[in-house]
């Protein structure tokens, strides 16, 4: 398998193919296995773009609240912290306190990659 290595910075990911193998709820959090083809857009250390097929076992979690197919509009969500607007694809946690912000009550997350 292809390293994705502290020399690299990963800049995309495609999906090619996934294969469910396994589903289970832990701590209030539906947690997917899969098989999956990837392709990883990286960054090497000379700089170059260079693109990786990967065959690699994901796991996935969302929170039981999160509801399926429904479309967040970002502007929408409020931080738990101060109030303020979330922004989803932001860095995990609120540009104004710093508060956290668990992105698995919206959407699946990717806890690991093997
Ligand atoms: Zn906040």
């Amino acid at each position: 398998m292809a390293r994705y290595s502290d020399q690299e910075v990963l800049i995309d990911l495609e999906i090619k193919a996934v294969d469910l193998i396994g589903s289970e709820n832990v701590n209030d959090h539906q947690v997917i296995t899969a098989k999956a083809q990837l392709i990883m857009v990286v960054v090497d250390r000379h700089k170059r773009v260079r693109r990786r097929k990967v065959k690699t076992v994901l796991k996935l979690s969302r929170h039981n609240d999160a509801k399926t197919q429904v479309f967040t509009e970002a502007d929408y969500l409020l931080c738990d912290g101060c109030g303020a607007s979330i922004n989803l694809t932001a860095d995990g946690q609120c540009k104004y306190c710093s508060n956290p912000i668990d992105l698995s009550k919206y959407d699946w997350t990717l806890v690991e990659i093997n």
